[in-house]
């Protein structure tokens, strides 16, 4: 724009309506070749400009733009990195399964088998979503959908449970409430239909946390759970596989964990009133020697539960789940290293166990309602169910 007279009036009125700013006009005056001008601009820009209303309500409102802009900005960021940090999912309520992890072999695995094993986890996740649905407890919960898979003999858990060296079955099992931190369990049980109600017996019943063979069936019966014949548990499949076993190794070998054993089922809930609760139930490993315990029933290592930080359930090589304290270990380091559930999760079962030789995975629940499952072996049986009641059932990786 020229300096001249005109141009000066016409920026002199603009800026009186706000639409242009005292610097446009100090700009003007400053390439004017007319002194005289030139300060006759800057003179009047000061009263024109400065001193505007308009401009002035435009410079306080463009203020307070800015801050809300600010504050806004500062929210929502604040808000994303607390999700990050917290994974604030805030589910008011969910229920994750197992079905034992290892070598599950997508040949042996023939799509009709899959199907029926799809069909067990899928019952039994809705039988446990029908109970926190109607505001029934993580721990109803977790016995129920347990108890569906020991009554199926498709997994290593009561019907159908792996044979030790005798070729008879030896259950072990336990529950532990989040809210109380109680917990009851049973080891090389022989006669207990649901291992999985005798361990919530025994906790509720007793002084006790775990009872063991002979005194743990007694047991049973002194408490009026169904018992059954050692028949009832065993399966042809499971004969064919012991006598396999057998005749590889040999009757004095020592079993360990791999595809024979995969099966040990589990559960982990969180109910609408905010309490997890976790369950194990397993036959343990194939060929095992008479009186051998797992992890399952150990608190801490194959089953934990505590309000404050998160319920897991394991699966895999229960030697390695017992000497390195896994479910414990993960609830500690959501505890004091506040890690979330799946950093806890990954950590033990991505990293020790690996590190150590342990074959598993486990599947977990947070006080928010976050899940996790991860497992270091081939695959794991799998799913989760949450408010919205769609199962979700998964079995490779
Ligand atoms: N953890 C079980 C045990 O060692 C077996 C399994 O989960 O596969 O008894």
């Amino acid at each position: 724009m020229e300096c001249n007279k005109t141009s000066f009036r016409l920026l002199k009125a603009r800026c009186r309506t706000s639409e242009v700013a005292v610097d446009s006009i100090l700009g003007l005056a400053k390439q004017c070749p007319s002194p005289k001008l030139g300060s006759a601009i800057r003179m009047k820009s000061g009263i024109s400009c400065k001193t505007s209303p308009s401009n002035k309500r435009a410079k306080r409102i463009e203020w307070m733009l800015v801050t809300i802009a600010t504050v806004g900005a500062l929210f929502f960021c604040g808000c994303a990195m607390m999700k990050k940090t917290d994974q604030t999912t805030k589910e008011s309520f969910c229920l994750v399964i197992h079905g034992g992890a290892g070598v599950i072999s997508r040949t042996e695995l023939t799509g009709r088998k899959e199907a029926d094993y799809r069909a067990v986890l899928e019952e039994s996740l809705q039988t446990g979503f029908r109970i926190l649905a109607t505001n029934g407890t993580s721990l109803d919960a977790v016995a129920a959908a347990v108890r569906v898979m020991e009554d199926s003999p498709l997994f290593n858990a009561g019907k159908g449970a792996v044979l030790n060296q005798e070729g008879v079955v030896e259950l072990d099992a336990a529950v532990m409430e989040g809210s109380t931190l109680k917990a009851g369990a049973v080891a090389a049980a022989r006669e207990i239909r649901n291992p999985i109600d005798a361990a919530r017996a025994v906790m509720e019943r007793t002084p006790h946390v775990l009872l063991v063979g002979p005194g743990a069936d007694a047991f049973a019966k002194e408490t009026g759970l169904p018992t059954e014949r050692p028949e009832y548990f065993i399966t042809e499949p499971r004969r064919k596989q012991l006598r396999e076993i057998m005749d590889k190794k040999g009757a004095r070998s020592e079993a360990s964990h791999g595809n024979s054993n995969i099966g040990t089922v589990g559960a982990a809930a969180l109910d609408q009133s905010g309490n997890l609760a976790a369950g194990t139930s397993t036959g343990g490993l194939a060929g095992k020697r008479m009186g051998r315990v797992g992890d399952s029933p150990i608190i801490g290592a194959g089953t934990f539960a505590d309000n404050a930080t998160c319920a897991v359930s394991g699966t895999g090589h229960g030697e390695f789940f017992i000497r390195y304290g896994v479910a414990r270990d993960i609830s500690d380091l959501m505890k004091y290293r506040k890690l979330t559930l799946q950093q806890a999760s990954d950590e033990v079962v991505m990293k020790t166990l690996v590190k150590a030789g342990g074959e598993g995975g486990v599947i977990a629940v947070d006080h928010s309602g976050n899940i996790a499952m991860p497992f270091n072996s081939e695959g794991m049986y799998r799913g989760y169910i949450r408010q919205d009641g769609k199962p979700h059932v998964s079995i490779y990786r």
